[in-house]
C-alpha cells in the first residue's frame, strides 16, 4: 500500500493531548490512517510527498449537531427577525410543510449539497438529524437519506408537536410506532427540550424509549431558557446536551461531574440575536466543550466550522485552541468517537490544510476562505 508524508506543515493541532501542537511537522498517511505524526526532520519514508508549504494543519472538523435533511426556505422568517421579531422556534412547522410535500430525492440532493458545502469548509464528520418530518414515514424517510450521507444519524422525531396534534398523543406516536420506523436508521435519539415544546417528563419518556431501543441519548437542552433539559442529559447518560445557552449552577455542576459534553451552537445565537453561552464558565468549571454548527433552515443556517470557531472566540471567552478543540476532538468526543477529530497514529487521515501558519487564524481572520486543501479518509478531495 502506498504512504504520502505530508511535510512543510507550519503548525501542526494534533488533538492529542500529550503533543497539542508541533510547529514544523509532517504527517505520514497510510491506508487511510494516521501511521505518523511529528517533527518534520524526524519523519519516516514515503512513497509520496505532498509540501505543505508552511502551512497549518488540523484535523478535518467534527460538525455533531446538523439538520440536514429538509425542503422550504425561510428566507422571509430571518428578515423579519433581524427587523425586530423575536425567535420563538415556531418557524420549524413551516419547514415541516415543505419537507413533507418534497419528494425523496429532492431532499436527498438538498442534504448532499449541504454535505458537499461542509467538507469543502474542512468538516469531514458529520452528525444529521431528522425533525422536519414528524410523521412516522416523513421520519423514516429522513433518516434513511442521512444514513446514505453519515454514520451519524439522529432521530428528532420529538423536535416539535406538529400542528393540530395533542402533545400526549404525539409523544405516544414518537416512542412507539414512529421510534420502530426510525430505529433502524438511527445511531442516535434526540429531543427538543425547551417551553413550546417538550417538557421534562415528555423529554425523559422521549430518550428512555429511544435506549430501550437501541439508540444512544443527545438532548436539544436550555437554549430558550433554563429548564430541566441538561441535569435530564447528565442523568440519562446522554452524549451530549447542545445549546447550554441559559444554564443555572446545578446545570454546570452536573455536566462537570458527568461525561456528557456541553455542544455550543454559536450560529444559533448569532442567526437569532442572542446572547452566547458561557463557554468560559463551563471550561472553568471541567466540562468538555464541543462546537457545532447547528446548521438549519431556522435559526443557524450556517454550514461553517471555521465560522463558529471565530465566534467562540470572540463571542464565548474561548482561546483558539480551546476552540481549535471543541471543533474538532470535542466534537468527536459529543459522538463517542475516538477514530476522528485527531492526528496521530491510528487515526483517520481526516485533515484540513490551511491556508494559514497556525490554525488561530481561523478567528483572527473571521469570514475568509482558509481552508486550502482537505483530506478525507488520506485521499485529497
Ligand atoms: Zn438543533
Amino acid at each position: 500500500m502506498t504512504t504520502t508524508v505530508i511535510d512543510g506543515i507550519g503548525l501542526l493541532y494534533t488533538g492529542d493531548p500529550e503533543r497539542e501542537e508541533v510547529a514544523g511537522a509532517a504527517l505520514v498517511l497510510e491506508d487511510g490512517l494516521v501511521a505518523w505524526a511529528g517533527p518534520a526532520g524526524r519523519a519516516p519514508a514515503a512513497d509520496r510527498r505532498v509540501d505543505a508549504g508552511g502551512r497549518a494543519v488540523i484535523p478535518g472538523f467534527v460538525d455533531s449537531h446538523a439538520h440536514l435533511v429538509f425542503a422550504g426556505d425561510r428566507t422571509a422568517e430571518f428578515r423579519a427577525r433581524m427587523s425586530g421579531e423575536r425567535y420563538t422556534g415556531g418557524g420549524i412547522r413551516t419547514t415541516v410543510e415543505a419537507t413533507r410535500a418534497a419528494g425523496d430525492a429532492e431532499l436527498a440532493t438538498r442534504a448532499a449539497a449541504l454535505v458537499a458545502e461542509m467538507l469543502a469548509q474542512g468538516t469531514t464528520t458529520v452528525e444529521i438529524k431528522s425533525g422536519y418530518g414528524l410523521s412516522v414515514e416523513d421520519e423514516r424517510r429522513s433518516l434513511e437519506i442521512a444514513t446514505s450521507l453519515t454514520d451519524e444519524t439522529t432521530f428528532l422525531g420529538a423536535h416539535v408537536v406538529p400542528a393540530g396534534v395533542d402533545a400526549d398523543d404525539y409523544v405516544r406516536l414518537v416512542t412507539g410506532d414512529m421510534l420502530a420506523a426510525c430505529a433502524p436508521y438511527a445511531k442516535w435519539v434526540d429531543v427538543f427540550c425547551e417551553r413550546g415544546a417538550f417538557d421534562g417528563e415528555q423529554s425523559a419518556e422521549i430518550l428512555r424509549a429511544g435506549l430501550k431501543a437501541g439508540l444512544q441519548a443527545r438532548v436539544h437542552a436550555n437554549q430558550l431558557g433554563e429548564g430541566p433539559g441538561v441535569r435530564l442529559a447528565c442523568e440519562l447518560g446522554a452524549a451530549s446536551a447542545d445549546h447550554c445557552t441559559h444554564l443555572s449552577a446545578a446545570d454546570v455542576d452536573a455536566l462537570a461531574a458527568s461525561e456528557t459534553v456541553a455542544t455550543l451552537l454559536p450560529g444559533a445565537e448569532f442567526s437569532t440575536r442572542s446572547p452566547y453561552p458561557d463557554a468560559r464558565r463551563l471550561i472553568d468549571a471541567g466540562v468538555t466543550v464541543a462546537l457545532a454548527t447547528d446548521c438549519n433552515p431556522g435559526s443557524s443556517f450556517t454550514s461553517s466550522m471555521p465560522f463558529c470557531v471565530a465566534l467562540a472566540v470572540r463571542e464565548m471567552g474561548m482561546t483558539p485552541l480551546e476552540a481549535v478543540r471543541a471543533a474538532t476532538v470535542g466534537g468527536a468526543r459529543a459522538l463517542r468517537r475516538t477514530d476522528v477529530g485527531w492526528l496521530g497514529p491510528g487515526a483517520r487521515a481526516d485533515l484540513v490544510i490551511l491556508d494559514a501558519p497556525s490554525y488561530v487564524h481561523l478567528a483572527y481572520r473571521p469570514g475568509v476562505p482558509l481552508v486550502h486543501q482537505v483530506f478525507q479518509d488520506g485521499l485529497l478531495l
